[in-house]
């Protein structure tokens, strides 16, 4: 299976190969490509090297999120939550 070069990062893959009833559709709009992820609460802990010259280096990060996540379309922004959990176990 060939990826798409521009494809968007979670739902082409799935598109490929999954069939169509499968497909997390917005039930105000019918959109079924486009949805967003909020996450509350998020701590963003990010780990710095210093470096001899005293400049710093990035080396890693980690974030923790505290709060709800919630689900959204992406096309009208209805509040998809209840579907996010079958998001999650599908997103790769
Ligand atoms: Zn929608």
């Amino acid at each position: 299976m060939d990826f798409i070069p521009e494809s968007t990062p979670t739902s082409n893959s799935q598109r490929l190969s999954k069939k169509k009833g499968n497909l997390i559709t917005c039930p105000n709009c019918g959109n079924d490509r486009d949805f967003f992820e909020v996450a509350e609460g998020v701590i963003l802990t990010t780990h710095y090297v210093q470096n001899a010259d005293s400049s710093f280096t990035q080396d890693s990060d980690e974030s923790q999120i505290l709060g709800h996540i919630r689900f959204f379309c992406g096309e009208c922004h209805t509040d998809l939550s209840r579907f996010h959990q079958r998001f999650v176990e599908m997103l790769f």
